[in-house]
């Protein structure tokens, strides 16, 4: 069993996901004898159970994980740097998420509860409700109870109970973890729980894993077509987009575990970029103030933004995402909703992705970092696209299809062809 050890004061417990000091807690696993030979050879984050608290389930948890790394060379420029995206769009409900939510629902498995719950009306309770449907759990999405229905459709799919919730949604967060307290049949797996912050670690073993191999083109270890010959053993910088900083909390967890086993060097620990959404940068804010404590903001200071995933004013790993920042050399910074929207058209356009607006701004924050002299083209960076641009709905194409007959059409093809 894994201690849940805090960050921040290293007090350790058995249970609960908030340390007496507040800040949260997470999986202590000893890392020190870890090597990229211990992996297994299955495609999914399971590859490293040795430092995963549970055992590999059955059904769709099993596949999460294991998402490509793609080489976006006609991004270089845009970027400012040698780009490659991890495409975390091929988990199975469309985000990373899923690393999560598998390890977190394998883990209520194991302790015998039948409910799961989450506090979102997004990627996460639409992950959640996917793996415990494939788990055979009941699950329960806690959501604010002004939402628009429309939200929900690809939450509902998994047939979840949906709970609405009047009262303050940040509040929602600490009280949903009192539930899993006083319920034990009930495990709560939040943003930044730490069975969630331990399969979202993952994202970031498999980009250290295909750097160290040589082999950064493909997500496997073997069998890959092999990457170029002047890329690193470890890239420069990883950027990701925050919101709640689970995930980037996990990141950090996942370079100090390989930092721990010798398999990086302490030189060679890739820095952690993070970008937010300028409508709603409590992260940032900190960062560009030299704090290390994260003030939530108020209503008033949030603003409406296309990045609708990553709008957390109150963020409860914020603290431990801005430490993550600061011990690895990173920054973080925060990116406008015109520069997210054009960076969104870039991936589409010249990397054959689309993605969310959320995981465009990584793109986006990259292009800022490079103007500010942050980052250098021959810097080697894989920007994190968090989650599929498929499920986004919208009105338009943004153009207009000509249309031809069959008896024209050669002709149309030809002048098509002709004018490039
Ligand atoms: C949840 C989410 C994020 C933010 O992750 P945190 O762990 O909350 O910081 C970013 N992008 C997408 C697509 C998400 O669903
Ligand atoms: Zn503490």
């Amino acid at each position: 069993m894994m201690d849940l050890v805090c960050y921040d004061c290293g007090r350790t417990a058995d249970a609960g996901a908030r340390c007496d000091c507040g800040e949260p807690r997470w999986l202590e696993s000893d890392a020190s004898a870890f090597d990229w030979d211990d992996c297994g050879d299955m495609n999914s984050l399971w590859r490293y159970a040795d430092l995963l608290p549970v055992e590999p389930p059955d059904g769709v948890g099993a596949a999460a994980g294991g998402t490509p790394l793609v080489r976006t060379a006609r991004l270089d420029e845009y970027a400012g740097c040698r780009l490659w995206v991890k495409d975390e769009a091929a988990n199975p409900t469309g985000s990373f998420k899923d690393r999560g939510s598998a390890v977190g629902v394998a883990r209520a498995l194991e302790n015998g509860q039948s409910w799961v719950g989450t506090v979102s009306h997004g990627n996460m309770a639409t992950s959640m409700a996917a793996h415990a449907a494939g788990s055979g759990l009941n699950c329960l999405v806690l959501v604010p109870s002004d939402i628009p229905p429309e939200r929900l459709v690809h939450v509902a799919r998994y047939g979840p109970e949906i709970q609405q919730v009047e009262g303050d949604y940040g509040q929602l967060y600490y009280d949903s973890l009192d539930l899993s307290t006083d319920l034990p049949g009930v495990r709560f797996v939040n943003s930044d729980t730490p069975y969630r912050v331990a399969g979202q670690k993952t994202t970031t073993l498999e980009i250290c894993e295909a750097f160290a191999r040589g082999e950064p083109s493909a997500p496997r270890a073997t069998g890959a077509t092999p990457g170029e010959s002047d890329t690193p053993e470890a890239p420069d910088a990883v950027v990701l987009p925050v919101s709640s900083g689970g995930h980037a909390s996990a990141a950090w967890k996942a370079l100090r575990e390989l930092r721990e086993a010798g398999v990086l060097d302490v030189d060679s620990v890739p820095r952690l970029l993070l970008v937010q959404t300028a409508a709603c940068d409590p992260i940032a804010e900190a960062y560009r103030g030299g704090r290390d404590e994260v003030r939530p903001l108020a209503d008033h200071e949030v603003g409406e933004t296309v990045a609708y995933s990553i709008a957390n004013a109150a963020p409860p790993s914020g603290n431990r995402a801005l430490a993550g920042v600061r011990d690895t050399g990173g920054a973080v910074v925060s990116v406008p909703d015109d520069a997210i929207v054009d960076a969104k058209r870039q991936l589409a356009r010249r990397a054959g992705l689309c993605v969310e607006p959320a995981s465009a701004t990584t793109l986006a924050g990259l292009r800022a970092l490079a103007e500010a002299g942050e980052i250098s083209p021959e810097e080697s960076v894989v920007a994190v696209a968090t989650g599929t641009g498929f499920r986004e709905r919208t009105d338009s194409t943004g153009m207009e299809p000509a249309t031809t007959t069959l008896a024209d059409l050669s002709e149309r093809v030809t002048s098509l062809v002709e004018s490039g």
